[in-house]
């Protein structure tokens, strides 16, 4: 059951019908409410006094939906995570099926009647211009409907308008079944490119097993790890076999699904948040049923079943995006190593920046490292170059170096893309007079001056009101401090006039589809110059792209974070790579304040397999992870005493048990202590032995939710977690 409660629950089994086997669905009574189960085993007694036991009100399944392995894998999580079991089933399954709806659910559909044709559209629009655009949307659906859930997204108000048809009788509505995924293509699949030797060699290995082994393919950008893990899919998918592959991001990687589907000759099913919950669950039903061969998604379908496993791959293992950051807290790359020995298939983990964790794994011999290190096609690596902004200092975000090697790279033809993680006008509003600066009311701080908007935005808790015109304090003249994304691209308007500037953040791609029409223009080489996040740096070829411009990378250099370093890298390294991927050779302009800083040499003249190498040696010595686990209990509460009180609770119970194997540091305030009106803080434990702590955390969690203090705090178990705060 879908409850945040450690523990599992007994239930009799109905009073009619069969028993349901594990892995269905039943209907149980829960305090006062009915709730959907998922039968998880059987059992021939139980903690519970017979008297107590209660019957299942029914099953909803007939068959399992989820074999002994998916169940195995939901175990894991749970065990391993130290996260209720119920909330682990539910993150597995679609939203449908969490909801107790039948695995092939009817969906309302809504359909234009015969007497819709004859309907004089623009006449309709003058007097509801809304039933003219929901019967328009319609009459281009054609005759076998939509789906309500998707007019809900396409046209959110359509109902109201929906009612003044369904009057006149233009339209009706009827339930269909929903649509079955099909993976069949009508065109065949392209051919496959010829490897050069270091692909071959990569390939052969690949090829010497198809039972357990994890391969990390680290190869830098460009190098061609997708050809190689495409014809190492090919192999399962003739098979008959099914290929699992996770990506980041599907809306950011358009590309990677178009070249499966065109090599591969079949149409990939997607798993991902961007489909209605009945796309999902079609998807879902086909890697169940083995009716699709092809899965890709992002990180939840590492629980997806699959009817006849043959392979898993993660794309770009070093991106954040695998890690889920609330709820369960797991990391999809890690339980892809997991569900792959679990079902003794391959794992494929490729990227151009391996995180340590999983170098440190080849190192020990757990994975195999494979290399490809030059890029495929005879293309050039990028070369990296630093500007000195003391020495020739940035105007808005721009510094001349910089804006002379745009005016180059244009003049030749090129494209110039623009980096800058950080999204808005300025990231700060500061008054000219006294130096107050506006912050946010609910959190430690400052709000984002957006321009376009003329909004003052908080970027943690999404608060958001008018700019102001003047300071809150003195009543004086107050001004933007510092560059975002949208500040950047002024900038580069009033520099490049007549060159076509694009924006890419998070702002700039809101509507449904705009990241994806915003890639095809950018790729078809329409903007002369992108401008953007890390949204930007993701596995994207730009073919014309010739100049990286990294505005400020400074932030990285000082970080607190014992990751600081290699997420410094990773980042630089991956937007870099999208430099000069074909015929001309690109550049990469990093302008920083300390150039003499030793990261920038170890960078550019080892690149990011020797920054990888020193942040190794450093976090041995001063044992980090991969060298030591981690696992962050964070609390938060209105008031400030609660969150550290319950913390030293926890610190208390965990200094009980503990051996000189265990550090415990905390607890403390978080480093922003205060976020959306509460207060945050956080105990971090730090173990050599990893069973230790888990055997640890295992005793705590349960402790932690008897205790009275729980009821004032939200408070959450992170074990190997990527973000310290
Ligand atoms: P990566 O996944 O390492 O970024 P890709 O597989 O996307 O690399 O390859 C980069 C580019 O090189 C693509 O345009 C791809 O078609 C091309 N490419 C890859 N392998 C070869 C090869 N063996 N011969 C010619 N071109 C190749
Ligand atoms: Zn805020």
């Amino acid at each position: 059951m879908n409850v945040p409660l450690s523990r599992e629950f007994d239930y009799l089994p109905p009073k009619a019908g069969a028993l349901p086997a594990p892995g269905c669905r039943v209907l149980v009574p829960f305090g006062r409410r009915q709730q959907v189960g998922l039968v998880l085993g059987h059992a021939n007694e139980s903690a519970l006094p017979a008297g107590k036991l209660r019957h299942c009100d029914a099953a909803i399944d007939k068959s399992a939906l989820l074999d002994a392995n998916d169940l195995k894998l939901i175990r894991f999580t749970s065990d391993y995570y130290h996260h209720p079991i119920g909330e682990v089933v539910a993150a597995a399954l679609p939203a449908f099926l969490r909801q107790g709806k039948p695995l092939h659910p009817t969906v309302e559909t809504i359909t234009i009647s015969d007497m819709a044709g004859s309907v004089d559209i623009e006449a309709l629009a003058k007097r509801a211009p809304r039933q003219a655009e929901l019967l328009e949307y319609l009459l281009d659906a054609g005759g076998n409907g939509v789906a309500a859930t998707r007019l809900t997204e396409e046209l959110p108000n359509w109902r109201r308008a929906a009612t003044g048809l369904f009057e006149k009788g233009y339209i009706t509505r009827f339930e269909a079944r929903a649509d079955d995924f099909d993976e069949t293509l009508t065109s065949s699949a392209a051919e496959q490119l010829t490897l050069n030797d270091d692909q071959g060699t990569a390939l052969a290995v690949l090829r010497g097993s198809d039972t357990f082994g994890a391969y990390l393919i680290d190869g830098v950008t460009g190098s061609g790890k997708t050809e190689v893990y495409l014809q190492r899919m090919q192999d399962f998918i003739e098979q008959g076999k099914q290929v699992l592959v996770l990506a980041p991001e599907i809306g950011l990687t358009p590309q990677l699904v178009a070249r499966l589907r065109n090599r591969l000759g079949i149409e990939p099913a997607l798993l991902h948040s961007g489909l209605s919950d009945i796309e999902r669950l079609a998807a879902w039903r086909a890697a169940r049923s083995g009716a699709a061969r092809l899965l890709v998604g992002t990180r939840s379908a590492i629980f997806t079943p699959l009817k006849n496993p043959g392979l898993i791959i993660v794309d770009e293992e070093h991106d954040h995006s695998f890690k889920q950051q609330e709820g369960l807290r797991y990391s999809a790359r890690d339980l892809a190593i997991v569900r792959a020995k679990q079902l003794d298939i391959p794992v494929i983990l490729g990227t151009a920046t391996p995180t340590l964790e999983l170098l440190q794994h080849c190192r020990d011999g757990n994975y195999k490292h494979l290399h490809l290190p030059i890029r495929a096609g005879g293309a050039e690596p990028p070369t990296m170059h630093l500007v000195d902004t003391v020495r020739m200092p940035a105007t808005d975000g721009i510094s001349e170096p910089l804006g002379d090697a745009i005016d180059n790279h244009l003049k030749a033809g090129g494209q110039a893309l623009i980096f800058l993680n950080r999204r808005g006008f300025a990231p700060t509003l500061i008054c000219a007079s006294c130096g107050h600066i506006a912050g946010c009311e609910r959190c430690d701080s400052r709000l984002t001056v957006h321009a376009r908007s003329n909004q003052l935005r908080c970027h943690h808790c999404g608060a958001c009101r008018p700019l102001d015109t003047s300071c809150g304090e003195c009543g004086e003249i107050v001004k933007p401090l510092g560059e975002g994304t949208e500040r950047l691209e002024e900038t580069l308007r009033l520099r490049f006039p007549g060159h076509a500037i694009m924006r890419v953040d998070s702002d700039s791609t809101q509507k449904k589809g705009a990241i994806h029409d915003v890639l095809e223009q950018a790729t078809q080489g329409d903007a002369d110059i992108l401008v953007g996040t890390q949204m930007l740096s993701k596995g994207h070829h730009f073919p014309n792209l010739t100049l990286v411009g990294i505005v400020n990378a400074d932030q990285g250099l000082f970080g607190t974070d014992f990751r600081s370093a290699e997420r410094l890298a990773q980042s630089i390294v991956q937007v870099a790579g999208r430099a000069g991927r074909e015929s001309r050779r690109g550049d990469v302009l990093i302008q920083t304040a300390f150039p003499d800083h030793p990261f920038w040499s170890t960078l550019i003249e080892g690149g990011y397999g020797r920054v990888a190498e020193e942040a190794l040696a450093e976090r041995e010595a001063t044992r980090w992870p991969p060298f030591t686990r981690l696992a962050l209990i964070r609390a938060a509460a209105h008031r400030h005493g609660d969150a550290l009180e319950f913390l030293e609770l926890a610190r208390r119970r965990v200094a009980d048990k503990a051996d000189d194997t265990l550090r415990i540091l905390g607890p403390v305030d978080a480093p922003m202590a205060r976020k959306a009106g509460r207060y945050r803080a956080q105990l971090l434990l730090q173990s050599g032995d990893r069973q230790k702590l888990h055997t640890l955390l295992r005793e705590l969690r349960p402790a932690l939710e008897q205790e009275p203090m729980a009821r004032r705090v939200r408070w959450s178990i992170d074990v190997d977690p990527i973000e310290l705060f």
